[in-house]
């Protein structure tokens, strides 16, 4: 048992392993998959298996920088989403179309004009 453990150490060493991106795509995968078991849909089924594909391929990709930096740019889409959930009654939230900075606004103000304070990008938003 203790060979097996090992073994696998050594095969994931340099790899970039489990990530909160991997699992996301890898749950939503497993779903698709169930889910053409039950509807008969081939299209489902394919998407499962890409999915579960994708899945394994980010663990055992061995370009590290590059994975960390997309889960690090799908962590921040998930805060994203979880701060404009948050705070989808009072205020407005997007990220400036130039630098990406997040950028809120009080909600019921018609259509304003707003400028990023970091990269003074002016655009126009309904609210
Ligand atoms: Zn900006």
């Amino acid at each position: 048992m203790k060979k097996i453990g090992n073994f696998f150490r050594n095969f994931m060493q340099g790899r970039n392993g489990t990530d909160d991106l991997a699992k996301v795509v890898l749950w939503i995968a497993i779903a698709c998959y169930l889910l053409s078991l039950l509807t008969k849909q081939p299209g489902l089924y394919m998407l499962g298996i890409a999915g579960i594909a994708y899945a394994l391929y980010r663990c055992m990709s061995k370009d590290i920088m590059n994975r960390s930096a997309e889960n690090r740019r799908f962590q921040k889409f998930l805060s994203l989403q979880k701060l404009k959930w948050e705070q989808r009654k009072d205020y407005k939230i997007f990220a400036c179309k130039r630098c990406g900075r997040t950028i809120r606004v009080p909600k019921k103000k018609g259509k304003i004009e707003v400028t990023c304070p970091t990269c003074g990008h002016k655009s126009i938003h309904r609210t």
